[in-house]
């Protein structure tokens, strides 16, 4: 195709997060003159970047400043507080734009069967999210933090660096907090206990664990923090990322203070079963994932499950509800015309330079799409 031939399509991108922005990128990249519009329901842009990435993560936080290039120099242009499928129908955009690409991720917290009710409601007072907690400590305009109180004990359920970034959270300094931005409301509720005790609990034994093993020697920075584990080296089992996970956990354990006022205790392969408490929750019951140890009873003042994102049944965007004959998930493809990419079109898994990689594919999708129709016409 030569250059003449190029076509410049109208573009429309829902959701400004990672998976957003890269497709915008590169989309622009190839056509550049087409008119790009990212389109988010929150008047600022970036997602997950802005309000799901820990506050102390600077370098992580940073990747905005690489997006704001989009604006200020790539001309996309980006409409905040626009809620595609509320503000503005989804057929009404498509019959603006020749492209529609889905990127609104997957922001509900999975819930744990026993602690929440068949509407997903927390069935205690006291149980919260991860995505809650952590729109909460971002500054989310939705937060709710009307008497959320994490109090002087704590169980976080799951062990992915998630809960590793909730453990580091509550046990940083206030003054610290205040220092990154974190809203004084989320301050209070993290800190008016003070946490004295978090029982970290997960499903997987240590060496499975979803945890970073950097994320876990980030915590050995913590001032006055004892870890203990209850982790079971298995012997034999060369697999070096296990190895790594296993090793993070040890180090951490043997150079913590023996007494300090703080503690992290980690319990590996637990299964959660049930809440307790009367109206507000009082203790957690845990049984053994392998069936070995019978049950592990948690006092606590407070719950958080860290255990994933889903989609929710009234999300005004459902990617199930969109599928038909043409959808090719592979690559991205919803409908002529209609595209997804990052957490939406993958599942809540994977890193910012996941959704990189991911977007690339997708765009590349939609570039091969658009050019192979105009070539076919042309002929
Ligand atoms: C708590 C937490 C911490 C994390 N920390 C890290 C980290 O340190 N490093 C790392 O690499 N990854 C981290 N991740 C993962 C990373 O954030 C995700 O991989 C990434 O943000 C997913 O990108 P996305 O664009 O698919 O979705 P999102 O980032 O969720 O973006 C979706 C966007 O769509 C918008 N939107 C939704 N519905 C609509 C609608 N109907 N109309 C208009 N706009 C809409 C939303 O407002 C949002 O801006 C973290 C994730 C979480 C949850």
């Amino acid at each position: 195709m030569n250059q003449t031939q190029i076509p410049q399509p109208r573009i429309a991108i829902v959701g400004s997060g990672p998976a957003g922005c890269y497709t915008a990128g590169f989309l622009r990249k190839r056509w550049p003159e087409a008119p790009i519009v990212l389109f988010d329901r929150l008047t600022t842009p970036y997602g997950l970047v802005r309000y799901g990435v820990a506050p102390d993560h600077l370098g992580t936080k940073g990747i905005a400043k690489q997006f704001d290039r989009l604006f200020a120099r790539d001309r996309v242009e980006f409409r905040g507080g626009v809620e595609i499928g509320r503000d503005l129908g989804l057929d009404q955009l498509r019959a603006e734009y020749d492209i529609v690409v889905l990127a609104t991720g997957l922001w509900a917290d999975r819930s744990i069967d026993g602690f929440r009710d068949v509407e997903g409601n927390a069935t205690h007072a006291g149980v919260h999210g991860s995505g809650e907690l952590t729109r909460m400590i971002n500054g989310h305009p939705d937060r709710d933090s009307e008497n959320l109180v994490i109090g002087r004990n704590t169980v976080i359920v799951g062990n992915g660096n998630v809960a590793v970034d909730l453990v580091r959270l509550m046990l940083t300094d206030p003054g610290v907090l205040t220092g990154l931005d974190v809203p004084i409301d989320a301050i209070n509720a993290l800190h008016e206990g003070p946490v004295a005790r978090i029982d970290v609990v997960g499903r997987s034994a240590a060496d499975e664990a979803k945890f970073d093993p950097a994320m876990i020697r980030e915590l050995g920075k913590l001032p006055d923090v004892r870890f203990t584990s209850d982790a079971v080296a298995v012997p034999g089992n060369g697999d070096r990322d296990a190895t790594a996970k296993m090793a993070a956990i040890v180090e951490l354990v043997e150079q913590s203070p023996v007494a300090a006022t703080r503690s992290v205790n980690f319990h590996f392969g637990w299964t959660p079963d049930t809440l307790q408490g009367s109206e507000r929750v009082a203790s957690v019951i845990f049984r053994d994932t392998g069936g070995q140890r019978g049950q592990l009873v948690l006092e606590t003042d407070s719950v958080c499950t860290a255990v994933g994102f889903t989609e929710v049944g009234d999300d005004v965007l459902l990617r199930s509800a969109l599928e038909g004959e043409a959808t090719n998930l592979e690559r991205g493809m919803l409908a002529e015309g209609l595209y997804c990419v990052g957490w939406l079109r993958r599942g809540p898994v994977g890193t910012i330079p996941v959704n990189r990689a991911d977007a690339k594919m997708v765009a590349n999708a939609i570039i091969n799409d658009v050019e192979s129709s105009v070539a076919t016409v042309a002929r």
